[in-house]
C-alpha cells in the first residue's frame, strides 16, 4: 500500500464516519478529491461524491461503440454496423422517443445519435433505460463456455485408465456463479473511455488473468433469467466493487462518476461432480470441481499408497490402488502392492516376505531355498555369502585381544580356554565365531551371541585350512581344566 493511500485512509479516518460492509471498508459521505493516475493529488474540493477506487489491474477498457452495440444486443435490438456507425432498428414501442423514426444511427464514437434526436438523451442513456441499471442489471455469460455435462466429462474421462474396470460418472452439476461487471465511463476532452471492473461474490476485484481465464472479457448477452441475484447480494457486490481496496497503489480516476453506468451480472458455469472407478465388486470415488471453462482432469489420490495417479488397478485382496504401485510376486504370482514385496538378494526376484528369510551374515532377505550350510561355522547362510562353502563371516575373522568384551565373556564362562593365544573374532546376526591358536593347533568355536554358550568346536593344525568338528563328548578336552 502506497504512502499516498495510507495518507488518504488516515484523512478519511479523521474526518468521516466509517462503517464496515462485507468486511470491506466503505466510506460514508467522504469528501471528494480528484486523483491522477500517477496518484498525485490535483486538488480536493468537498463534495458528496464517494471516492471510486478500483485497482488498475482489475480494469479493462473497451471501445464505446462496441459497448453500445453490446447493450443494443442485450435489449434485443437488431443492429448493424455501416461505415463504422451502428444502425439500430427501433421497436414500435420506442419510436415515439425518436420522433416516429424506425431506425436510429449511432455515431462512430458511440456518443450521439446521427440525424435523429432521442428524448432519453445519448445512445448510452437511452439503452441504459432498457437494461443495465443497478436495479435491473444486464445478464451475460462468457462466450463459448461449456453448457452441458457431456462437454465437461468429454474433457475428463479420457485421462483415466482403469485396468480391468470402468470409470463412470455418478454425479455432475453445473452451477451458475455470478460475477458483477461494473462499467464506468472515463471522459476526457478527446474521448469517452469504457472501463469494466469485475467483482467476485466476496466483494473482491477479479485479477486480470482470472478475467481472461474465465472469459469474463468476452461475454454474450443472455435473456433475463430466472436465476437472479438477490437485490441485497447485488447491492453488496456493487458497493464492494466501489470500495475495493487498491493494493497496487495505482488508482484509476472515475472523474466523479458516482455509480457505474451499467451493471452486468455475468453467470459463469461452475462444475461439481464425482467419478466412480469400479473393478469387480470394488469401487472408489473421485470428486472434482472447478470452473467449467478451465476444468482439467485431476489425478486420483490413492489413499493406500498416498500417490496421485490417472491409472488405477486392483490388488488381489480387491483394493483399488494406483496401478503404478502394483507389482507381481515372482513366486506366487499374486498382484500386490510393490511396497509389500522384497527383493531376494540371491536372485533379484521380487517376492512376498513369506518366501524369504534374512541371511544371518548379510542381513539381506533371500529366498528360503537359496540357503546352505557353512562348512566351517555350520550356520545356515545365504548362497551369496558363501565361497567354497565358507561364509563371509568365517572368511573375515579379525584379530582381537582377550580383553575384547566378547572374548572376555567366553573366557569367564570357559576359563580353561585361557591357555589359548592369538584370538580372532567375527560375528553374524546370531553367533560369534571365535578362533584361538596354540603352538601347534588352532581352535574354532561358534558361540551363541545371546549367552555366549559354545554350540560348535572345530580343531585344526596351524598353517592348514582343514578343520575337524569335535564331537560334543570330546569338548571336555578343551573346556575342562
Ligand atoms: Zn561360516
Amino acid at each position: 500500500m502506497s504512502i499516498f493511500t495510507r495518507a488518504v485512509q488516515a484523512w478519511f479516518a479523521c474526518c468521516h464516519a466509517i462503517e464496515w460492509f462485507m468486511g470491506l471498508m466503505v466510506v460514508a459521505n467522504p469528501g471528494t478529491f480528484q486523483v491522477r493516475v500517477d496518484g498525485m493529488i490535483d486538488h480536493h474540493l468537498p463534495s458528496k461524491s464517494p471516492q471510486l477506487s478500483i485497482p488498475r489491474t482489475a480494469v479493462r477498457e473497451e471501445r464505446l461503440v462496441d459497448f453500445v452495440g453490446w447493450l443494443a444486443t442485450c435489449s434485443q435490438l437488431p443492429w448493424s454496423e455501416i461505415d463504422h456507425q451502428l444502425q439500430i432498428i427501433l421497436p414500435e414501442s420506442a419510436r415515439n422517443q425518436f420522433g416516429g423514426c424506425d431506425t436510429a444511427t449511432i455515431s462512430s464514437d458511440g456518443r450521439r445519435f446521427v440525424d435523429v434526436t432521442c428524448d432519453a438523451g445519448s445512445p448510452l442513456d437511452w439503452l441504459r433505460t432498457r437494461s443495465g441499471k443497478r436495479e435491473s442489471p444486464a445478464f451475460a455469460r462468457p462466450v463459448g463456455e461449456p453448457m452441458a455435462v457431456h462437454e465437461i466429462t468429454g474433457k475428463i474421462f479420457p485421462h483415466y485408465e482403469v485396468n480391468g474396470g470402468t470409470a463412470h460418472l455418478v454425479g455432475c452439476q453445473l452451477e451458475d456463479k455470478p460475477f458483477v461487471r461494473l462499467t464506468f465511463l472515463e471522459k476526457n476532452a478527446e474521448r469517452v473511455q469504457v472501463n469494466h471492473a469485475y467483482i467476485a461474490t466476496d466483494g473482491s476485484s477479479v485479477p486480470s488473468e482470472i478475467v481472461e481465464e474465465l472469459g469474463l472479457d468476452q461475454v454474450e448477452p443472455v435473456p433475463v433469467t430466472q436465476r437472479s441475484l438477490h437485490p441485497s447480494q447485488l447491492d453488496a457486490m456493487v458497493n464492494a466493487g466501489l470500495s475495493v481496496e487498491n493494493h497496487s497503489g495505482d488508482i484509476v480516476p472515475m472523474n466523479g462518476v458516482e455509480e457505474p453506468v451499467v451493471v452486468t451480472i455475468i453467470w459463469v458455469k461452475y462444475v461439481l461432480g464425482q467419478l466412480q472407478f469400479t473393478i469387480g465388486n470394488e469401487s472408489v470415488a473421485h470428486a472434482f470441481e472447478g470452473w467449467a471453462r478451465t476444468l482439467q482432469a485431476a489425478p486420483y489420490h490413492c489413499p493406500v499408497t498416498n500417490s496421485h495417479t490417472f491409472k488405477l488397478g486392483q490388488v488381489d485382496d480387491g483394493t483399488i490402488v494406483a496401478a503404478d504401485e502394483i507389482d507381481r510376486c515372482n513366486r506366487s504370482g499374486a498382484h500386490v502392492l510393490r511396497s509389500d514385496l522384497v527383493t531376494c538378494n540371491a536372485t533379484g526376484e521380487n517376492v512376498l516376505a513369506e518366501f524369504v528369510k534374512p541371511c544371518p551374515v548379510s542381513d539381506q532377505p533371500v529366498l528360503s531355498e537359496y540357503f546352505s550350510t557353512c562348512r566351517r561355522c555350520g550356520e545356515e547362510v545365504s548362497l551369496p555369502v558363501l565361497q567354497k562353502e565358507v561364509c563371509a563371516a568365517c572368511r573375515s575373522l579379525g584379530p582381537v585381544s582377550n580383553a575384547d568384551p566378547t572374548i572376555a565373556v567366553v573366557l569367564q564362562k570357559y576359563p580353561a580356554l585361557a591357555r589359548w593365544r592369538w584370538w580372532q573374532l567375527s560375528q553374524t546376526r546370531r553367533v560369534s565365531i571365535v578362533q584361538a591358536s596354540g603352538m601347534v593347533r588352532k581352535l574354532l568355536m561358534v558361540c551363541d551371541r545371546q549367552n555366549q554358550t559354545i554350540t560348535q568346536i572345530s580343531v585344526g593344525r596351524r598353517g592348514s585350512s582343514r578343520w575337524t568338528v569335535v564331537d560334543r563328548q570330546d569338548w571336555s578336552d578343551f573346556l575342562d581344566r
